[in-house]
């Protein structure tokens, strides 16, 4: 179990060097910026202002309404709506973050290609499996709970206790909250535990931030909710359960950013049930959200059969075309592995 922060001094001492002077400085994050990715971003965000330099934050599409209370949301560069401002901050800046994404193609195809062309020196900042090697330095661990977790310790590695106040704490307990479905996955280690504790003694207030992010749903988005758990395919032999929601099904609720957040993980809690999905039509794609409980690799899977990845135990895909090829194309791939469900 992660007990510190394992930031290496090669990549500690070369960011150091990068922020010894005031720069210009952009940060990054994936598409369907979850509250890690925004969570995170704006820690940093708030850090780097203190230590004086120009900063900017961009999100590649618009982020859920329960995350709208984390201070600095009302800077956020928009990129699918703010296309000329960003592409004018781009081309000014000396520093590019990438947060919370392993590599630059998850921000979208046509962003991936422009941020991959920047000159700017490129920091990765992420916890997803295998990153991206052309950054130029990276603080990356596939065992943090969140990235918000990685900025908290790149944080106090360059400024000590004293670079953590309220205001980045309340940006960063939300990644780390968010990441850890509320402090329960197992990547919620006792290093987690020890940086939460240190946020909230500096004021953060958790109980609220709960509030803010979990207890602050629309009627419609329980309405979706009902809707959908009552759509739940159960593939008992395979101890598998999904549920599928097509663009017109979503409408029909009056879908909004990160009102399918968190449905996931309901498919999973089903006893028996080790390998969980979300099939979702989204602008014109279909987006796979997978979790599994067991010794099962989603990342794997994803990779494998739905241009994906994440982590071991939660991850996503994208796949062009309609949403009932795809659903019978997830359940022809999972039932091959019957056996190894069985076992795992
Ligand atoms: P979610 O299901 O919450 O959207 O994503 C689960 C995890 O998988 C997250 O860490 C997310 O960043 C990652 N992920 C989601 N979609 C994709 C994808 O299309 N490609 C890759 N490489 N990772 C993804
Ligand atoms: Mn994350």
């Amino acid at each position: 179990m992660k007990k510190g922060s394992v930031i290496d001094n090669a990549s500690l001492d070369g960011i150091r060097n990068e922020l010894s002077k005031k720069k210009k400085i952009l940060i990054t994050t994936h598409k369907s910026p979850d509250g890690d990715a925004v969570g995170s971003s704006l820690g940093l965000y708030h850090y780097l202002l203190v230590l004086g330099h120009e900063v900017w934050v961009s999100i590649p599409d618009p982020f859920p309404r329960f995350l709208q209370w984390i201070p600095g949301t009302d800077k956020l560069i928009t990129y699918s709506k703010e296309k000329v401002k960003f592409e004018e901050v781009l081309n000014d800046i000396d520093i590019l973050f990438a947060l919370d994404y392993n590599h630059f193609s998850r921000s979208g195809e046509e962003l991936g290609e422009i941020l991959s062309a920047s000159k700017a020196v490129k920091i990765m900042i992420d916890h997803h499996q295998e990153p991206d090697e052309t950054m130029d330095f990276k603080v990356w661990d596939v065992g943090a709970s969140s990235t918000a977790e990685l900025v908290y310790d790149l944080i106090v590695s360059l400024s000590g206790d004293k670079g953590i106040n309220k205001t980045i704490g309340e940006c960063l307990y939300t990644g780390i909250m968010t990441d850890t479905g509320s402090f329960r996955f197992s990547t919620c280690t006792s290093h987690t535990m020890r940086i939460t504790s240190h946020l909230l003694d500096e004021g953060v207030d958790g109980n609220k931030i709960h509030e803010l992010v979990y207890d602050q749903n629309s009627i419609d988005r329980l309405h979706l909710m009902g809707y959908a758990l009552e759509k739940m395919v159960f593939l008992k032999d395979y101890h598998t359960a999904y549920i599928s929601l097509s663009r017109k099904e979503l409408e029909r609720f009056n879908y909004q950013a990160g009102d399918t957040e968190g449905l996931v993980n309901k498919v999973l809690s089903v006893k028996g049930v080790k390998v969980a999905a979300l099939i979702t039509e989204k602008e014109g794609n279909i987006r796979f959200s997978f979790r599994s409980s067991a010794q099962f690799s989603v990342n794997d899977f994803s990779r494998k059969h739905f241009n994906g990845g994440g982590h071991f135990h939660a991850a996503g895909g994208s796949l062009k075309g309609k949403i009932s090829e795809a659903v019978k194309l997830f359940e022809e791939q999972i039932k091959k592995y019957k056996n190894e469900l069985e076992s795992a």
